[in-house]
């Protein structure tokens, strides 16, 4: 997990748990051995999880790694209750430098007077602050344009908290490790430029970082259920996945026997080297992906279009044509110089009329939008209920609310030109019908929308000034009689710019990549069954 910098997420909601002394029992502070010597100590709970490893060597030990930022006392009581009072390590150790794993290195250096080692490659990490080259997606699409949007003194402030410098030092990874004459220092770039792992080859005990993880933070339902599985780094802060994939591979090949991992507990026995090897095996299987440096920019900027890109399409084929993106279509005017724009088209084994009965019912409080998963409909109740917090007391609405997604319902049939569709609780943001040629097209326009992505202080901040209008247009055609190819085209236009690097990927994965295309299998699905009338 991670990013750039050290204010992030994640710090300010957890300072109660900082300074308290080890509970006993499980839980956060609370050493637990996960092989001779090695302790495992927990930081925090949900999003602030991040384990860091007590490493006991001769009569001396090692710390490894300093979660989240104010986690200096709990980590120095687990130390304590270990090695026993005034207890100072040989050295701390950094697999990166990211604020889940760094956080409370200056605090931890202060306290003992010591350093902190990191791979050489890591170093112009330690300043803490934003270095477009060594970027991650997440640093891109949110760190970067909130940095923008905050006061410069705030900037200096937090930079200056962060910031290693004068105690990130150096190391050389082919000389050993600091303080640990039984390991070695196995470097894994990719999640970040100087990443390493640590590796005791006499047991075979791996200490991973985020290199490898047991706990995989790219899927939030495992990350609900906290399923106990090898994964990858989290994508949205690694900053060159091909090298981090390259990485996994090398520790598949040390053939671990304990996987120690910066996230998640310990796996141990067989089941860690045949998990790693399996689960490496899978990611070079993959595609391979472009660094993801390249990523997020081709999706704005007009002209490229997401449609466009390969992407794995597991139960229903949503790329558009190359003609079919190119393209004019109704309600394309209504979003003249779209910031980005997107186009999708589906195949459907029955006439435009009859899918135009299904199209014509979407919205909230009517057919929903077809999305036909229980998870992701959760996700949007839970979203529309936080939008409801904001609305005047006397309206207490509930969340996400479909009347019926699986009936022609003869009401919704007759959409008119201005007539509004909600997308979220009353007094949110709502779609305005914009035309509607029966069997033909039907576009629906929006400026409600966006704002609604930012959290409420942000929302009307005369600072801000976020400002976002969007289209999203349909065009039915009958290529042969009894088929229909439906093409969906969105146009977002958004400013300022820091909106938008925020708003644009948030539209394209949530609005485009996951409901848009929900939207065009729910309505395939029902058009292609057999008709049932309300
Ligand atoms: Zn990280």
């Amino acid at each position: 997990m991670g990013a750039a910098m050290a204010d992030q997420p994640g710090e300010a909601t957890t300072d109660g748990a900082a300074g308290s002394a080890p509970v006993p029992g499980r839980g956060p502070g609370r050493p637990e051995e996960t092989a001779p010597g090695v302790y495992r100590v927990e930081t925090g709970r949900g999003l602030t999880e991040a384990n860091v490893y007590l490493v006991r060597s001769g009569p001396g030990w090692v710390l490894i790694d300093t979660a989240w930022p104010h986690r200096g006392q709990l980590i120095r009581a687990a130390a304590e209750s270990l090695f026993g009072a005034g207890t100072r390590p040989e050295a701390i150790l950094l697999t990166h430098i990211h604020p889940d794993h760094a956080g409370s290195a200056r605090e931890l250096a202060g306290l003992w007077d010591l350093p902190v080692h990191v791979h050489p490659a890591e170093l112009p990490l330690a300043a803490g602050r934003y270095l477009p080259q060594y970027g991650n997606p997440l640093d891109r699409w949110l760190i970067a344009p909130l940095l923008a949007l905050m006061p410069r003194r705030a900037v200096r402030a937090s930079v200056s908290r962060s910031s290693l410098e004068g105690i990130a030092v150096p190391f050389d990874p082919a000389a050993g490790v600091p303080g640990l004459p039984a390991w070695r220092t196995v470097p894994t770039p990719g999640h970040t430029p100087g990443h390493v792992a640590f590796f005791r080859s006499q047991d075979r005990v791996l200490i991973t970082g985020d290199a490898v993880l047991t706990v995989n933070l790219n899927s939030v339902p495992d990350l609900l259920t906290g399923k106990h599985r090898v994964a990858g780094p989290p994508y949205i802060s690694t900053w060159d996945w091909p090298a981090a994939k390259e990485s996994v591979a090398a520790l598949a090949g040390l053939k671990p026997d304990v996987l120690a991992c910066g996230h998640g507990r310990p796996m141990t026995g067989a089941r860690a080297a045949t998990d790693l090897a399996s689960f490496s095996a899978r990611l070079s299987a993959q595609a391979p992906a472009r660094r993801s440096g390249a990523g997020g920019e081709t999706t704005a900027g007009g002209s490229q279009e997401q449609g466009g890109r390969a992407r794995p399409s597991a139960r229903v084929a949503w790329r558009a044509t190359a003609e079919e993106r190119a393209m004019p279509l109704p309600g394309d005017d209504l979003v003249p110089s779209p910031t980005a724009q997107t186009t999708h088209a589906v195949t459907i084994k029955a006439p435009p009329q009859q899918v135009w009965r299904w199209l014509v019912q979407i919205g909230h409080g009517r057919a929903g939008f077809y999305s036909d998963s229980k998870f992701w409909d959760r996700c949007v109740d839970w979203y529309y209920r936080r939008l409801s917090r904001h609305q005047p007391a006397e309206k207490p609405t509930a969340g996400y609310h479909v009347a019926d997604d699986s009936r022609i319902v003869a009401a919704w049939q007759h959409p008119q030109v201005g007539d509004i569709i909600a997308d979220g609780p009353p007094g949110t943001a709502y779609y305005v019908v914009r035309q509607a040629e029966p069997g033909k097209s039907f576009v629906l326009f929006t400026d409600t929308h966006l704002r609604y992505l930012l959290p409420a202080w942000l929302r009307d901040s005369p600072r801000l000034g976020a400002f976002g209008e969007l289209s999203s247009s349909y065009l039915l055609t009958e290529p042969e009689p009894g088929t229909t190819r439906l093409i969906r085209r969105m146009r977002i236009r958004c400013a300022p710019r820091a909106f938008c690097a925020y708003v644009v990927p948030v539209v394209l994965i949530w609005g485009e990549a996951i409901t848009a295309r929900n939207l065009l299998r729910g309505i395939k699905r029902r058009a292609e069954a057999a008709p049932r009338q309300a």
